[in-house]
């Protein structure tokens, strides 16, 4: 934990321009959070350069620090990303509109039909279902059921007959019966593969439709690239929507596949209500995943609480390895001065804040330990070694605890020492391999 809030406590008080170290300091940062939230490791790369690029040498605003006019620069530049503003369905000037849904199985290419079909009604249009997906059991009953309950007529010709022929037909039916939006739900697959493709190119041919709508699951993170990748190869779609995002997706799909297939994110799907479905929004899926680990308020917390300069001698301590006890109070200090611990970590970008309430941070035994510390004399902090069982006896008294956790402690101290060492060595061979920059 301190060592990441050393990272981000960085040197960022610098005031006037930005330099690149104070650019590179938050980037690391913000790095971290887009990979965590599932964008692209290109994607990323050539983001943070894109960033970096901007940020350097630009004036600091007076209201922000440095670091929060990077942030800012991120934000802005991720929304740019993913769109800027939002994109509206396409009508043809020759009625019906003819939507095509297409995506892998369990994406929620009905449902979203469903309720794509309901905020259409609401917009005074007159939609009709058309039931493509004669593979999977129940898919049409299931697409009944959807139209049933956003009250949309639901065209089908049951599971015997060719998906080609369904739309063409469903097509002919939505013109003869006044429909001007004709929205297709078709099968899926598990994976991508060429018979869906070629199927879905024959819909298309056949039915030329205004929107090809590729309907993407957020959870499924990095694949949801290369699907959007396949499919917009063989059928040019003509925008994205991404679904389940009511869940605890990271959201960061939306901007790799905004920046690989370079066509719109039009709707989001908030849930399995028919209601759930709304435009999707850049800016605030931008702050979706700048926020996920909230990157700015952990900066200005470890700004206020650390000395940068004591934080400096540290890490030469840590390096040269005279890390001592009087170090390891000190840093428990400093971690106590920035709040309650949970909602210290639960700050750190990556953190799954739900998943943080089952770890239980125990504050009491953060004091415990600083009561052992405290109880041993200047010597024993220096140089745990000379610790011997009457000494742990009389730091126990002490502290008021017992031998058992004074044991413990030293144990625990020795380890982290050890680990410490092993980070430095590591450092030290990846500089000589000159890797990592
Ligand atoms: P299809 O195979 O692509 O047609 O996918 P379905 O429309 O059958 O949806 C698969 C599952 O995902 C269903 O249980 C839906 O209720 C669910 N689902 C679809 N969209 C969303 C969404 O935006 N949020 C949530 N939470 N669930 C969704
Ligand atoms: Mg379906």
């Amino acid at each position: 934990l301190s060592e990441k809030l050393q990272n981000a406590l960085g040197k960022l008080k610098g005031k006037g321009k930005l330099t690149e170290k104070d650019v590179d300091i938050a980037m690391r940062e913000v790095k971290l959070a887009l990979l965590e939230a599932d964008v692209n490791f290109k994607v990323v790369k050539k983001f943070i350069n894109d960033v970096k690029e901007r940020a350097v040498g630009s004036e600091v605003m007076e209201s922000l620090t440095p670091g929060q006019q990077v942030i800012k620069i991120v934000n802005e530049e991720l929304t740019k990303l993913m769109g800027e503003s939002e994109s509206k369905l396409e009508f043809s000037s020759n009625p019906p509109t003819v939507i095509l849904m297409c995506g892998l199985q369990g994406a929620g290419k009905t449902t979203t039909a469903g309720k794509l079909a309901l905020l259409l009604k609401k917009q005074n249009k007159r939609p009709l279902l058309v039931a493509c997906d004669v593979y999977r059991p129940a898919a049409i009953k299931q697409l009944e059921v959807v139209g049933e309950r956003v009250s949309v007529p639901v065209f089908t010709m049951g599971d015997k007959n060719d998906p080609v022929d369904i739309a063409k037909a469903g097509v002919e039916h939505g013109k003869k019966n006044g429909n001007d939006i004709v929205i297709i739900d078709t099968a899926g697959r598990l994976h991508i593969d060429e018979n869906l493709m070629e199927e879905l190119q024959n819909i298309k041919e056949a039915v030329n439709p205004r929107e090809i709508l590729l309907v993407v699951d957020s959870m499924t993170g990095q694949d949801a690239v290369t699907v959007a990748e396949t499919f917009n190869e063989k059928l040019d779609i003509t925008g994205v929507v991404l679904t389940k995002l009511d869940g605890d997706a990271r959201g960061g799909a939306a901007l790799s596949i905004r920046a690989v297939t370079e066509k719109p994110i039009k709707f989001a799907g908030m849930g399995e209500k028919m209601e759930q479905l709304e435009p999707f929004h850049p800016d605030r899926m931008a702050s979706r995943i700048l926020g996920m680990g909230d990157v700015l308020s952990l900066i200005e917390k470890a700004q206020e609480s650390f000395d940068a300069k004591k934080a400096q001698e540290l890490e030469k301590r840590i390096r040269n390895q005279q890390f001592t006890f009087d170090d390891f109070l000190d840093q428990l200090e400093q971690m106590k001065n920035l709040g309650p611990l949970d909602e210290v970590i639960g700050m750190i970008p990556g953190v799954n804040t739900k998943k943080l309430k089952d770890l239980n941070v125990d504050e009491k035994e953060l004091d415990r330990i600083q009561a052992i510390i405290q109880s041993m004399t200047p010597k024993e902090r220096e140089d745990p070694s000379i610790i011997d069982s009457s000494r742990r006896k009389r730091i126990a008294n002490g502290s008021g605890t017992s031998v058992q956790e004074v044991n413990k402690l030293l144990k625990q101290f020795k380890e982290t020492k050890k680990m410490m060492k092993k980070f430095t060595d590591m450092e030290k061979t990846i500089k000589k391999k000159g890797k990592f920059g």
